[in-house]
């Protein structure tokens, strides 16, 4: 007699946002692209994304949080746009559906991959509501499709990227490191950060591996870390956002190691000498009151995993 198949009532995977410890990029090409080169690490802000059987051909979502009303809930929504991707490439057998809810931590158009890692949430939660037979390497394939950061949403880590930043390699990394992030008001898109860097005629010519941050990594080195922290977008988007310049500094005065914005920003990163030194710098840094608001976490942490 067949085992009858008993389907999963809903699949809730946990993902967390990232840092780019290093950001290189180089000038526009003609197609549009900027070339990249980053060192990416996953901390410890996490987006959950929850997935449940809907009719077949029907893909809803719903966002939870306090910047709910930032993100789209329509075809536009990066997670919708992945399921329906998973099921149109790998779900050709029977037609599929899915009803998903987005609880966001991680900052809305703040530089730390908050779609992609809901994107990612939703292929490896949707892979597991649909028991779809797909590797992680073939998700990352998929996962690339849909923007540049997901590949790495999904495998988490630290990781060097290159190319538009999805071809990944895992990067040794030893110890964690302890960060307080100064998330801002308002959100900077990344298109308009690299027009202003585009602008201001800016571009790092040859790419190249950071070697010092890859020997401070595998050292687990916070002090060698913290002086090789950078960003090429860095100039952009202070151009664009001036007070931030306030916040960095704020947070290097009160004891930070290093700072570094985060992507295309406005999210600014801070590194600690450790945990007791991260607690008494989001203190300090919170009663300025240059910020939306600061957290402190920790990386680096895993990618894309299912909450059992
Ligand atoms: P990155 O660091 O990858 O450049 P970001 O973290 O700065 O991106 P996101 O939070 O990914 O920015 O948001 C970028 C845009 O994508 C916003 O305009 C947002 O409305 C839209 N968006 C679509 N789907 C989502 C989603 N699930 N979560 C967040 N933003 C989404």
């Amino acid at each position: 007699m067949a085992t009858p198949v008993t389907e999963p009532e809903a699949v809730r995977v946990r993902v967390a946002g990232k840092v780019n410890l290093s950001l290189r990029s180089g000038r526009r090409r003609a197609d549009g692209y900027h070339p990249l080169s980053t060192v990416f690490q996953a901390v410890s802000v996490f987006d959950e994304v929850e997935a449940t059987w809907a009719e077949p051909g029907a893909f809803t979502v719903r966002v939870l949080g306090e910047q709910a009303a930032l993100v789209p809930e329509g075809e536009d929504n990066l997670a919708v746009r992945a399921a329906r991707l998973l099921a149109t490439t790998w779900g050709s057998s029977r037609p599929l559906g899915a009803e998903l809810v987005i609880r966001k931590a991680i900052p809305v158009s703040g530089g730390m991959a908050g779609g992609s890692a809901d994107a990612a949430g939703a292929l490896l939660a949707c892979a597991v509501l649909w028991d779809i037979d797909i590797s992680p390497d073939e998700l990352r394939v998929l996962g690339a499709q849909l923007g540049a950061d997901v590949p790495f949403c999904l495998a988490g880590g630290t990781a060097l990227g290159t190319g538009r930043g999805d071809e990944l390699a895992p990067v040794l990394s030893r110890g964690s490191y302890h960060w307080v992030l100064a998330f801002s008001d308002g959100e900077l898109s990344t298109p308009a950060v690299f027009g202003k860097f585009d602008q201001l005629g800016l571009g790092t010519d040859p790419l190249e591996v950071p070697a010092e941050m890859m020997n401070a990594l595998v050292s687990g080195d916070v002090q060698a870390l913290s002086r090789c922290l950078v960003n090429d977008l860095e100039p952009a988007a202070l151009a664009l956002r001036p007070e931030l310049a306030r916040v960095v500094e704020a947070g290097c005065t009160l004891g930070a190691l290093g700072s570094v914005i985060s992507g295309s920003g406005p999210t600014v990163a801070f590194l600690a000498a450790n945990e007791p030194a991260a607690v008494d710098l989001s203190v300090r840094l919170s009663s300025e009151g240059l910020c939306r608001a600061v957290k402190r976490v920790s990386g680096p942490v895993p990618g894309a995993r299912l909450v059992v």
